[in-house]
């Protein structure tokens, strides 16, 4: 592992209790991705919202189910076939668990939260939406929140309606509350933004919208990796997430909903696995979860999310939320005293995104400087444009923290900053 000295501001807005929830350079021997350098330098990887790394673990449990266990799910007397779908239905269990859901049944997998909110758009939306309907998203969602409900709406019929927020990314709750109203058949939020870090009130929404008996969909992509998330006790009745944002493989993740729900809705695909029986003249569906997995599964990326869970419960989520938390406090205050950066987001509510902009550069050259110095960040409209043109900008350069990450890291990126100043005055 590569270790690096403390910036010279290192204690800079330093929580003593949050920095020491956990040890990130302990932890960063579980991922041997992170022990590298990159261009010549120690790689410092800030690009968590877009894609987390990979634990040992993870690795592991993929390699093994291919080395020992690969068969298909749920259809073969076979040994390898039982073993391959106990790990599949046992990694169900964990992501249950995960976001304590009261059954596994309502655990549909998915390829990520793109495919979570597609299903319920299309399924949901199909059988219940008539033209002069209503869903209503926030102006911070990630195109996968927007353009869903949008095809929808061309097709159908249905309006979107934009819940906005202030400067700070914060949304002005008074105006969801005006905008909700009998027309309204769906709310669909996200919980943590990924372009600005705000974590909006699920609670305060859900309330608001089953007073009008509007159900709630959550896009939960950037919250279930980062803090401890509860179906329960968010009240919602969908909540998608991927498992590649959550230390686990791409291609799988998980939808939640309520079964009584998801039991009336059609399938979104069909085929084989979803069924009960099948003649020419007609198909009987299969129960929860399977109605809604059509076809052969990612059967290696679900046991693999399966291990990722297992791995972040060793740790704790309140903990490793505590951790990001302090470990952000100290990045904001060292950005807040760069001249000339301009931080994009700074909610009261906020999960580890640093998003921030300069008058002096292309957030792309800003990123390729940083590369050159080893840093991972993302530059670009991080799939909100919206968002963008709110603040009237094109792009931001966006660091996004993960357990790993530790106060050298933000002190390199400061450090890269400086070079960027440097190079463009
Ligand atoms: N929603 C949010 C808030 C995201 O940040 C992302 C990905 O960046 C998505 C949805 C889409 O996730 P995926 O591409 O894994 O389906």
């Amino acid at each position: 592992m590569t270790t690096r000295s403390r910036g010279p501001n290192a204690d800079v807005g330093l929580r003593a209790d949050g920095l020491s929830a956990i040890d990130p350079n302990k932890l960063r021997d579980d991922f041997p991705i992170l022990h590298q350098e990159v261009n010549g330098r120690p790689l410092v990887y800030l690009d968590n919202a877009a894609t987390t790394q990979k634990p040992r673990a993870v690795i592991d449990a993929i390699s093994n189910y291919y080395l020992l266990n690969n068969a298909n799910v749920h259809r073969g007397v076979h040994t390898l076939s039982q073993r391959a779908t106990d790990d599949y239905e046992a990694a169900r269990e964990s992501v249950r668990r995960f976001i304590n859901a009261p059954s596994a049944d309502e655990v549909i997998y998915v390829r990520g939260t793109t495919e979570g909110l597609n299903l319920v758009a299309s399924s949901y939306g199909r059988k219940y939406f008539s033209a002069g309907d209503e869903v209503i998203i926030t102006g911070m969602e990630h195109h996968s929140n927007i353009v869903p409900w949008q095809i929808l709406g061309k097709e159908i019929g249905i309006k979107l309606r934009v819940v906005p927020f202030n400067d700070d990314g914060e949304l002005l709750m008074d105006e969801f509350e005006s905008i909700l109203n009998d027309r309204t058949r769906m709310v669909s939020v996200v919980h943590q933004s990924n372009a600005l870090g705000t974590i909006n009130p699920i609670n305060a929404i859900v309330e608001l919208a089953h007073a009008r008996g509007v159900p709630v969909m959550v896009d939960a992509a950037q919250s279930v990796p980062h803090m401890p998330v509860d179906v329960q006790g968010l009240g919602a009745d969908f909540l998608a997430f991927s498992g590649h944002k959550l230390y686990g493989p791409t291609g799988i993740g998980a939808l939640w909903g309520r079964a009584e729900l998801l039991n009336d809705m059609p399938p979104y695909q069909s085929g084989g696995e979803m069924i009960r029986s099948v003649t020419f003249e007609e198909t009987i569906y299969n129960t929860l979860p399977h109605k809604f997995e059509a076809g052969t599964p990612d059967i290696a990326g679900a046991i693999g999310l399966g291990a990722a869970i297992e791995y972040l419960e060793s740790i704790g989520m309140e903990r490793i939320a505590a951790y990001e938390q302090a470990l952000l406090k100290y990045g904001e205050e060292r950005l807040r005293g760069i001249e000339g950066v301009r931080l994009i987001g700074s909610a009261q509510e906020k999960g580890g995104i640093l998003s921030f902009y300069m008058d002096a550069a292309h957030p792309h050259d800003i990123g390729t400087i940083l590369d050159a110095q080893g840093i991972a960040v993302r530059t670009g409209h991080h799939c909100a444009q919206p968002v963008m043109a709110r603040y009237g900008i094109p792009a931001t350069v966006r660091a996004s923290l993960a357990f790993y990450n530790n106060t050298d890291d933000i002190d390199a990126l400061v450090k890269a900053i400086d070079r960027v100043i440097e190079v463009f005055g």
